[in-house]
């Protein structure tokens, strides 16, 4: 099965974002007051060529990010987009031959609004979406949060991926997204709290698409818990879930902030398990 690495454009974030510094609220407040950027990161919708049709994971950002609404402090003080229309995900998949059309389903692993922006090309597509996303992503409560409901396509009405109380591994929940078996979305609670992640099988190995249940590999390896995760023992039973998981059998990891994603795609490299002191503090 191939996977692709779509990069739609960067976006630079807080050092304080990436890694969390202190605990509870003032973790969480930290990216608006901290004067560190990260460095600039790629945002990554990845798609898969299965035999079903392509299932997209992640729509990715648009070039409409990079005008945000100012009253909210995130957006005026803690994220900044480069990205043109150009670099969305539409076009981009267009380019390997990939029509909006042929995507027969967009999986998110979240809603926010890197990874909802590009939802626009994909009219036609089953949109599949955690039903406590959702309601977390809408409304005013939405927008207080950092969503963008208000930008959603005009007919987003995404059917319910709803997990079930089954384990795949080291995770608790679970639902196949095909009927061979060969696409799975697992819970990743902790970035938000019904983040989901999908696994590709691929033969002996695993394809692991993360969205943000960390921004980067090393992250995820070090149980940095990001300066977003509303709780933190969540986040870090997660970050330890992946980490068994990734120890079991040779993964591919694919966050959708890290640099060395596509790269690691390319050449399928494999999670090498670290000590927990390793890596803390990279982008
Ligand atoms: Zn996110």
């Amino acid at each position: 099965m191939r996977v692709h690495a779509i990069q739609t454009g960067r976006v630079q974030i807080k050092a304080s974002q990436v890694v969390g510094r202190g605990h509870g609220l003032k973790r969480r407040l930290a990216p608006l007051i901290d004067s560190e950027w990260s460095a600039c990161l790629p945002t990554f919708a990845y798609a898969i060529e299965h035999r079903d049709g392509v299932i997209l994971v992640d729509a990715g950002a648009s070039a409409a990010n990079k005008s945000l609404p100012r009253w909210h402090p995130y957006f005026r003080n803690a994220v900044r987009f480069d990205i043109e229309p150009e670099e969305e995900a539409g076009p981009q998949l267009r380019s390997i031959g990939i029509g909006s059309s042929d995507v027969k389903r967009v999986v998110m692993t979240h809603l926010h609004i890197d990874h909802d922006g590009g939802l626009g090309a994909f009219p036609t597509s089953e949109i599949l979406v955690s039903p406590g996303e959702l309601e977390h992503a809408s409304g005013v409560a939405g927008r207080l949060r950092g969503y963008l409901p208000q930008r959603w396509p005009k007919r987003f009405d995404p059917k319910p991926l709803v997990l079930d109380e089954v384990s795949h591994g080291p995770f608790a929940r679970s639902k196949r997204l095909t009927a061979d078996g060969a696409i799975v979305a697992v819970a990743t609670s902790g970035h938000t709290r019904d983040h989901l992640s999908v696994i590709v099988e691929d033969g002996e190995a695993a394809i692991f698409i993360a969205g943000d249940a960390s921004y980067s590999e090393a992250t995820m390896l070090a149980g940095a818990i990001d300066g977003v995760s509303g709780n933190e023992s969540q986040a870090a039973a997660t970050l330890a879930a992946i980490r068994t998981f990734t120890a079991g059998r040779p993964t591919v990891y694919l966050p959708a902030h890290d640099p060395d994603a596509a790269r690691r795609l390319a050449e399928r490299r494999y999670v090498t398990p670290r000590p927990a002191s390793a890596g803390r503090g990279s982008g």
